[in-house]
């Protein structure tokens, strides 16, 4: 399989905006589209996207992870942009209909079809930095994927950066590209000067979050994390594994907490990443000012394995999915 996010299928869903209403969607093959130079989306960054998966059981059919959660959470972060809010029911038509489309290029897990569909804002309008874009495209792509950890789940090194906010107080929660791009130069430099994966972003030594994944703690018996605030994007992966968790008998301790605390933590507890791309990848080491301090030994622990395991054998179909998170097409 290719790299991640570099195929697509040959078919996409589209919806446009115009005159107050969204229009009827379609789906249609996949081309370049046709924007004006100025759309508001190029210049004010009016745009969010959304990411989930659909996974082929061996009866043929798709099974798309927590569509509706992930309808309400983009409609959320349209609301948050002030672009138009995409209806419910058409976001979750265009994405059953392009899967029910394309479900014979979906590969077996643990490959799977990753969905991202995009809003942009595209009133032509160089003069609207402080209103919002009136009119907008609705798109959804749809991309095979293959095994995150086909070379195995190597345990992550992070720096931990005590001074910078990934995002912004409004719109950390919000899943749009300037937090990407906020996010971005930071993390090229921590690579390039620590030899790290990612950064975690700790503002003013609050533990928060990476470039694109939550960040969790996990012992034998309890599973702590940031709880929900505006400050960092809810992730579909951190709400499961944290309602796995509490399933198998995990005390769930959602507290905010320092560097300083962290730095205690990872004597004993795993470390890990959670986002829908690698589900849950451990984390091996921290880099604090310079110094490198191991997460227990180092190594991939058995809550993190086991965590991961739980939210997989529903995703796979192993396992029966009794908090309904998956939708059949
Ligand atoms: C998408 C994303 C996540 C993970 O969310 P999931 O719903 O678990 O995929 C975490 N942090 C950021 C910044 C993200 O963009």
């Amino acid at each position: 399989m290719t790299t991640f996010g570099t195929q697509f299928c040959a078919s996409f869903a589209t919806a446009r905006f115009e005159d107050d209403a969204w229009q009827a969607h379609r789906i249609e093959p996949l081309a370049p589209l046709s924007l004006h130079p100025a759309a508001h989306v190029f210049h004010y960054a009016s745009t969010c996207f959304e990411g989930f998966k659909a996974y082929r059981w061996a009866d043929g059919k798709a099974r798309i992870f927590r569509l509706h959660d992930h309808v309400r959470r983009m409609q959320g972060s349209a609301e948050s942009l002030r672009l138009p809010i995409p209806d419910a029911d058409l976001l979750a038509a265009m994405v059953t209909e392009l899967v029910a489309a394309e479900v014979e290029q979906i590969p077996a897990p643990p490959s799977s079809l990753y969905l991202r569909p995009t809003l942009i804002g595209t009133l032509e309008n160089i003069g609207a930095a402080a209103s919002p874009s009136t009119t907008a495209l609705l798109y959804v792509l749809a991309s095979p994927v293959g095994d995150y950890f086909s070379g195995g789940a190597r345990p992550l090194k992070l720096l931990v950066d005590d001074q910078r906010a990934r995002s912004t107080e409004q719109l950390g929660s919000t899943k749009t590209g300037g937090n990407y791009a906020a996010a971005l130069g930071p993390t090229l430099d921590a690579k390039a000067r620590y030899g790290v994966d990612q950064v975690l972003f700790c503002p003013g030594g609050d533990v928060q979050e990476t470039g694109a994944s939550n960040f969790l703690l996990i012992s034998d018996n309890e599973i702590v994390t940031k709880p929900l605030d505006t400050s960092f994007l809810h992730g579909m992966t951190r709400a499961s594994i944290l309602t796995l968790a509490a399933d198998l008998g995990y005390k769930v301790n959602e507290r905010n907490f320092t560097v300083e605390e962290l730095l205690e933590y990872a004597k004993t507890h795993e470390a890990a990443l959670s986002g829908t791309a690698a589900c849950l990848s451990p984390v091996g080491t921290l880099v604090y000012r310079g110094e490198e301090v191991p997460v227990r030994d180092g190594e991939a622990g058995k809550n993190t394995d086991r965590l991961r395991d739980a939210l997989q054998d529903i995703q796979y179909g192993k396992a029966a999915d009794t908090h309904r998170w998956l939708t059949t097409v």
